[in-house]
């Protein structure tokens, strides 16, 4: 029997959306202390009261469609999509069925230096139902269930593929790309609560469909993949049929379980909501909002490579801070720009990810780069202070010139490296009969020694240099 598999993934994410108000009340859109505060007789679906859409909402899933290149419809309503569970008291949820938002977009994905279209299927709104809390753990050991409508209303935005996925890995690319996407729309930040969560659909070599739901974030979804990739795996060899169901995918132990046979769109009865009026997104309408849109990532990609001539890896990393990359075209401006740009996504972002910083929510100033930038072009100080000065940047927010001057890190002058070498030859007559004995290494630890006295502000190759030069006098 052959080994190779042929998988295709398809995935549907969505988008909490970090609005000031929910989806169709005027409660506030976040977190309270209290579980069930932050409502209202609409979001806890009270009979008799009407749902309001949140203008907002609309311009930022017009926005997110145009960024995935989809077709918007100029003519759109709401749907009920009718379940029967605890975390939606109306008994259906409010969403888009027939005419989302965005239709036949796509998006180009790259993974390892290979690009590839995905191709949208839809763009939708809906509203986020509330959250349940299992007490004691799941739903099966737990002896009652706490709801809190907090969440309900919520306003998500629901992203769905064509199952074009080969692989795990393009799947978690695609949702890096996409959150990058949605960072830059400024409709979500990487480091806040609101969520993306995916449900997958999987099917290998052509057989039916299992639907793995629930999976956050996005590397969870590359493990989640692979798991479920091999259960199937497993079961063909071993002669069993996949059916069509539906798994949840539990992140703590890294794998999915059955949940319940997949229900098909048709089962939830979806009739138009008649308590929301239909929305009109005329040309006119869809210009303004396209005006609006930034920069997107791949296109500063592009522009980064051509303006600035760098490598793939080093825009790479710069536009995935947005605020890093403008400051680095402000920074440009002045200096070499390979120069602070590996300044930038090398030593500086590693002592920001050590601190846990982000660099838009940093201290640093554009200003206090420029100034230590200046004294490195001017060969004013060494690398390695450069990178204390970086440090300290991060973690006790002062400018280039305070730090180099609270902490001594400019370059030592000519004598002052003179006399230190002199010092640590007379104090070292050991290492300098080991030199003379043919001992190269021993210059190592001279140099060592210089470094340390300077406090490394000398240049250790002048050191090694005036080292020899005092030896061999
Ligand atoms: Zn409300």
């Amino acid at each position: 029997m052959s080994e190779e598999t042929s998988v295709m993934i398809g995935l549907e994410t969505h988008i909490q959306l970090n609005t000031e108000t929910k989806l169709f009340c005027s409660c506030p859109n976040k977190d309270a202390e209290e579980p069930n505060s932050n409502v209202c007789p609409i979001c806890l679906g009270h009979p008799g009261t009407r749902p309001k859409l949140n203008k907002n909402v609309l311009e930022q899933a017009v926005k997110t469609s145009l960024a995935l290149n989809c077709n918007i419809n100029e003519e759109i309503f709401f749907s009920r999509k009718t379940y029967f569970y605890p975390d939606m008291s109306k008994n259906y949820q409010i969403t888009q069925y027939e005419l989302p938002v965005g239709e036949k977009g796509e998006i180009k994905i790259k993974t390892e230096g290979k690009e590839k279209k995905i191709g949208i299927t839809r763009l939708h709104i809906e509203e986020d139902p509330a959250k349940t809390e299992h007490v004691g753990g799941n739903i099966e050991k737990s002896e009652y269930t706490r709801i809190d409508y907090n969440r309900a209303g919520t306003p998500l935005l629901e992203i769905v593929t064509e199952p074009e996925f080969e692989t795990p890995k393009e799947a978690r690319t695609y949702l890096q790309q996409l959150a990058q996407i949605f960072e830059y729309l400024g409709i979500y930040k990487p480091e806040s609560n609101y969520a993306i969560k995916s449900d997958a659909n999987i099917s290998i070599n052509g057989g039916e469909k299992v639907e793995v739901k629930n999976i956050t974030g996005t590397s969870e979804v590359e493990k989640a993949l692979s798991y479920e990739i091999s259960r199937q795996k497993q079961m063909k060899r071993r002669g069993k049929e996949i059916k069509q169901h539906t798994r949840n995918y539990n992140a703590d132990m890294a794998s999915t379980k059955k949940m319940r046979d997949k229900e098909t769109e048709e089962d939830y009865g979806y009739i138009f909501d008649p308590d929301l009026t239909t929305q009109k997104l005329n040309k006119q309408y869809q210009e303004k909002i396209n005006s609006n849109i930034p920069e997107l990532p791949h296109e500063k990609f592009e522009r980064f490579k051509k303006e600035y001539g760098l490598k793939d890896k080093l825009v790479e990393s710069l536009i995935t801070e947005p605020e890093m990359a403008g400051d680095f075209e402000k920074l440009a401006k002045e200096h070499k720009s390979e120069t602070i740009a590996s300044w930038m996504t090398g030593e500086l972002k590693k002592t920001l990810n050590y601190n846990e910083v982000e660099y838009s929510e940093s201290e640093i100033e554009t200003e206090w780069l420029s100034t230590l930038f200046n004294l490195l072009e001017k060969d004013n100080i060494s690398d390695r202070n450069a990178e204390k000065v970086l440090r300290q940047m991060v973690e006790q927010p002062r400018s280039t010139e305070e730090i180099v001057e609270q902490e001594d890190l400019l370059k030592a002058e000519e004598d002052e490296v003179d006399s230190i070498v002199q010092e640590v030859i007379d104090e070292n007559p050991g290492a300098l009969e080991d030199y003379n004995s043919g001992d190269e290494g021993a210059i190592n630890f001279l140099v060592g020694q210089v470094m340390q006295e300077s406090q490394g502000k000398a240049d250790p190759k002048t050191a090694r240099n005036k080292i020899i030069a005092k030896i061999e006098d």
